[in-house]
């Protein structure tokens, strides 16, 4: 028998808004009967994959894989101005689902190549956003981790920006650091918000429980810090890709409270199947018999309606 007897789902989890709203155009788009496509799968979470394709939208992996006239959605990370030209030659029609934070980057990294800044970007090399950002500044010189920051030049003018989801505390850093690097410095803070939000509501729940479940994938930044996050605050953490990473009853020895958080790109419905699978797996005797009731409950106490992460339910072409 177990020792859970409470589990919290961490308030504001589930699909940010951007990738909520991209995956609803997608669905949108199919449901008005158009064939539809997107570029690159809208997240790396299988579920949300074969949803879609149960539908009929298919990833793909280039635009040559599109027929002519037929629609593919830009996920929420954007693109390089070449990908739309590219798609406009082909006859596709682009829907955007680029996130409204990302095109308000794009903007002012645009602004600062014009104004003819040395451009430094915060951001982890090969990230599809980042891709996308390089495309408006080709010359920025990309940075990730703190050893790489020494091939900054020094320069007279240089401004700073960052991919959407980087730790604040990274940026600032590299801020200070380059404050010693050049004259002029100009510093545009597009950490996104939402990505703030989670962190504080994943401490938040991190404070109050003896172990931690972050949900997302193994490779995401975002969901990468939130398990630094409730380690820091001295919470053990456990950082799964889905419920099937569940399995040992052993992880929740002593454990009575369990939280459950998920990065940007994870559905707050697998929030739910990881927290039901925490009451079979380690709850006691009343917990794990009642393991679905208790998920259902600590999903209702963590999406309230203006807090809605769940995307549009599918609906199959008509
Ligand atoms: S993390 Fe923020 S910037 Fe990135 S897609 Fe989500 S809402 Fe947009």
């Amino acid at each position: 028998m177990g020792s859970v007897e409470r589990i919290s789902i961490a308030k504001r989890t589930g699909f940010c808004y951007g990738v909520r709203e991209a995956i609803d155009k997608a669905k949108l788009a199919n449901a008005d009967g158009k064939s539809t496509h997107t570029l690159g799968q809208v997240v790396h979470n299988e579920g949300v994959i074969a949803d879609l394709r149960q539908h009929g939208i298919e990833s793909v992996d280039s635009l040559d894989d599109v027929a002519t006239g037929a629609a593919v959605v830009i996920r929420a990370h954007g693109v390089k101005p070449e990908v739309l030209n590219r798609a406009a030659e082909r006859g596709l029609e682009v829907i955007d689902g680029t996130c409204t934070w990302v095109v308000q980057e794009q903007r002012e990294l645009q602004r600062l190549v014009a104004d003819g800044y040395e451009i430094v970007l915060l951001g982890t090399p090969h990230h599809p956003e980042v891709v996308g950002l390089l495309g408006f500044a080709p010359d920025a010189i990309l940075v990730d981790e703190e050893e790489d920051w020494i091939k900054i030049p020094r320069r007279k003018r240089m401004a700073l920006i960052t991919q959407s989801t980087q730790p604040p505390w990274k940026f600032e850093k590299l801020a200070a650091f380059m404050v010693g690097r050049c004259h002029e410095l100009k510093v545009l803070n597009t950490v996104c918000p939402v990505t703030i939000r989670r962190q504080e509501d994943t401490l938040e729940t991190a404070r109050l429980v003896d172990l931690m479940i972050v949900v997302g994938g193994s490779r995401s930044a975002n969901t990468k810090e939130l398990t630094r996050l409730c380690e820091i605050v001295g919470t053990r953490a456990i950082q799964i890709e889905s419920v099937r990473d569940l399995n040992d009853p052993a992880a929740f020895a002593g454990a009575t409270h369990v939280g459950v958080t998920g990065g940007t790109s994870t559905p707050i419905e697998d929030l739910e199947r990881v927290a039901r699978r925490v009451a079979e797996l380690g709850g006691t005797a009343d917990v794990a018999a009642r393991a679905a009731a208790i998920a259902h409950e600590a999903l209702a106490a963590a999406a309230t309606p203006q807090y809605r992460t769940s995307s549009l339910e599918a609906t199959p072409a008509r």
